[in-house]
């Protein structure tokens, strides 16, 4: 039984949906003590319990301890069946944090699955749909994966309604070197709005376009959604190069003004695009899972975060793979095996 201290490192929820799908395509069972540590309210949330629930139904796991305000659980996996699932995460919770949390324990069994996930695809703190559909699943099919996702409604915070479906087909997984980004192809900066003023997604582009002048008139955009599927708002900027996409989400949230919101954005992506690494801070994070179940492989990213860290270190509990972060001449890091 491997025992994790879920208060060290990130001491966030990440540990845990790491330490399932680890489990999962391991068979190691774990539990994890002080879940959410490090959080202002410790233990699980209703979003994490889901995330759990979810591991449970694909690969016949017992999970002791999930409930929401729980600190620790014991899990013990059984055997990934793929096949269709339908997940709803209740209070608006992530889909995208469902779907990172079964994604590789089902890819990894080699069958055809379908998954329904419904709850939030535009919320803080957590891959918002294009991120996941843009950034993260291409540097998965480039592995091998074949995946298709559809965003069918969205859902934002608190009233979610959100729905993603997902297809994995069966194929085989190879370590793969993602090292430059390549020349950048295209840039964009969409403001999402639902059952919110349109002047909100104008005044974001507005902030954006003095502060990232270089980008084209035509890369502009407010979207404006049906009603129904709001109040919901989020600034989402794109930058495709040849090997990597970036995308910087700004999320909308009473008492944040649309300036501020999209001025931090806007700087995030400019520091993105300054560096010259693969992967930004959150792709970072979310690509060592995918790396340590094939094996090795590398690529470079920005400064590595506390999250991208604690990844690496649940990792190794489950694996013996020790993944490091070496900073290389210019400042990316380059992630790898050692
Ligand atoms: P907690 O409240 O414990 O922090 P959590 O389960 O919501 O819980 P984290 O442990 O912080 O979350 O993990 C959040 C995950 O969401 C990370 O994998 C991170 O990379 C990803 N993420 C957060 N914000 C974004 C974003 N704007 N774009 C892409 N990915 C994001």
């Amino acid at each position: 039984m491997i025992i994790i201290d879920g208060s060290e490192g990130e001491g966030g929820g990440q540990i845990v949906r790491n330490a399932c799908a680890l489990s999962l395509a391991t068979g190691k069972p774990f539990r994890i003590t002080n879940v959410r540590g490090k959080r202002e309210k410790p233990g699980l949330m209703r979003q994490h319990v889901t995330a759990i629930e979810a591991a449970c139904a694909i690969g016949g796991a017992i999970c002791e301890g999930v409930a929401v305000g729980s600190s620790e659980i014991a899990f013990t996996p059984g055997r990934v069946v793929a096949g269709e699932y339908h997940f709803a995460v209740g209070s608006a919770g992530s889909t995208g944090l469902v779907f990172q949390t079964v994604l590789m324990p089902l890819l990894l069994t080699g069958g055809r699955s379908r998954l329904v996930l419904e709850g939030g695809t535009h919320n803080m703190l957590a891959p918002p749909f294009d991120f996941i559909a843009r950034a993260f699943v291409p540097v998965l099919r480039r592995m091998g994966a074949r995946i298709e996702l559809r965003l069918i409604r969205h859902g934002f915070y608190p009233r979610g309604g959100g729905r993603i479906e997902v297809e994995i087909e069966p194929g085989t997984l190879t370590p793969i070197d993602c090292i430059d980004r390549g020349a950048p192809l295209s840039v964009s900066a969409t403001a999402l709005v639902a059952g919110l003023a349109y002047e909100i997604g104008k005044r974001e582009i507005e902030t954006v376009r003095k502060l990232l002048p270089d980008w084209p008139e035509d890369a502009f955009a407010v979207r404006q959604l049906p009603e129904e599927q709001g109040p919901g708002n989020a600034l989402l900027l794109e930058a495709e190069f040849e090997h990597a996409t970036e995308i910087v989400t700004g999320f909308g949230k009473l008492g944040v003004s649309a300036e501020s919101l999209a001025k931090t954005a806007a700087q995030r992506m400019a520091g993105f695009l300054e560096s010259d690494a693969f992967a930004g801070p959150y792709l970072a994070d979310q690509l060592l899972l995918p790396f340590a179940l094939t094996g090795g492989g590398s690529f470079t990213t920005v400064k590595p975060s506390q999250h991208a860290r604690t990844a690496a270190d649940i990792i190794e509990r489950f694996t013996d793979q020790r993944w490091t972060f070496a900073q290389q001449p210019g400042g990316r890091h380059l992630v790898s095996r050692r």
